[in-house]
């Protein structure tokens, strides 16, 4: 799958890597398949066994490793398209071995890994280049992530966009009678009709399943008056998330307590979304949606943190968190959804992504936040 995004944004990515790497002592880099190796390179590798590893010195030229029958799928993808060598290894060739010999004779070379390598993979390694100081490549690719381009924020709209959509829609699906599984399947086809590649997750949470907050799917008949949590993303074909939670009333009136708390948690929601500008640490959007919260007595039923970053991966950097100092920044992407939570009995969460720009905050969910009754 090809994506929009063109050549030269990975060309980019790469010298930026390398640098980055070079003024951290890195001397290489090595970033085997998943959301680190999309970033630099555009390749979806397929997770095997089989080793397939960019290797990404910081004084010399790339190299992807790829299995010998994954070379075309390689071809086929943007990395064909970046000028990077594509060296296959046979069934019987050692493929730790022959990243060993791209690393040149020096020893002791100071190795970044892709923080999602297997632990059997980084054994390899190290049994395979004998003094290798072995660190995490996300200490060197976290910034590169961390603020998203103009081009990845459009990505993420488009995401938001679609997801969006699907909600939309809702009041096909979602009525007392039929089963949070039946939804949830019927959900999952619209968010592939409205343009992911993949939907993720699909939480249908009604009724007292919507005190768990990762409460998936069940055979549980939706009832008349439910309150059912609709927390639902996916990834779109150039690999970028989407994630939205709504929260729904399935028929009938809502209780005076749910319609009460219910309304503290929009404006909670609000009044975090409002604090997002840059300078602002990423604590403080929490506090911002866990105070109104608590003042209202609602805070020990609000049992996760406010957000989480999205890019390529549905949970990055940065996390919406008590202890998080780290100060927003333009282009950083995130989620912000603080929940309610009434154990045995009924929840609600609100959920948007958005974008820290220049001056403040550009939602990329566009939903409204009242309670939807259908
Ligand atoms: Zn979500
Ligand atoms: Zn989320």
């Amino acid at each position: 799958m090809s994506g929009s995004l063109p050549s030269s944004a990975f060309t980019d990515r790469l010298a930026r890597a390398r640098k980055v790497a070079a003024e951290r002592g890195v001397d290489a880099l090595l970033i085997t398949p998943g959301a680190d190796l999309r970033y630099l390179v555009g390749y979806q590798a397929m997770p095997l066994e089989r080793l397939t590893c960019l290797v990404l010195p910081a004084g010399a030229d790339p190299v992807l490793v790829v299995p010998l029958l994954e070379r075309p799928a390689a071809l086929a993808s943007p990395a064909a398209e970046l000028g990077l060598e594509i060296r296959a290894w046979d069934e019987t060739d050692d493929p730790f071995a022959l990243v060993a010999g791209l690393l040149g004779p020096g020893s002791g070379p100071r190795l970044a890994v892709a923080n999602r390598m297997w632990a059997e993979q980084v054994l390899r390694f190290s049994a395979a280049i004998p003094g290798a100081d072995i660190s995490l490549a996300g200490a060197v690719l976290h910034d590169l992530r961390l603020h998203k381009s103009a081009e990845e924020v459009e990505a993420l709209f488009r995401a938001g966009a679609a997801i969006d959509a699907v909600h939309a829609r809702m009041g096909e699906w979602l009525r007392p009678g039929r089963t949070e599984a039946a939804v949830g399947r019927d959900i999952a086809d619209a968010m592939v009709a409205a343009g992911h590649e993949v939907a993720s997750f699909t939480i249908v949470a009604s009724g007292p399943n919507g005190a768990s907050p990762h409460h998936h799917l069940s055979d549980r008949v939706i009832q008349s008056g439910d309150p059912v949590v609709v927390d639902i993303g996916g990834a779109m074909p150039d690999g970028y998330c989407s994630d939205c939670t709504r929260t729904y009333l399935a028929g009938g009136e809502p209780t005076d307590e749910f319609a009460a708390y219910y309304e503290v948690l929009r404006q909670a929601q609000q009044a975090s979304v409002a604090a997002v500008r840059p300078g602002v640490p990423a604590e403080r959007v929490d506090a911002a949606a866990r105070e109104p919260i608590a003042a209202a007595g609602y805070g020990a039923y609000f049992v996760h943190r406010t957000g989480h970053g999205i890019g390529l991966e549905e949970h990055e950097d940065p996390y919406i968190v008590a202890g998080n100092t780290e100060p927003l920044a333009p282009g950083m992407a995130f989620s912000i959804e603080p929940g309610i939570y009434l154990p045995g009995r009924h929840g609600a969460r609100i959920e948007d992504i958005v974008v820290c720009t220049e001056t403040g905050v550009r939602p990329l969910n566009l939903a409204p936040h009242e309670l939807v009754r259908l």
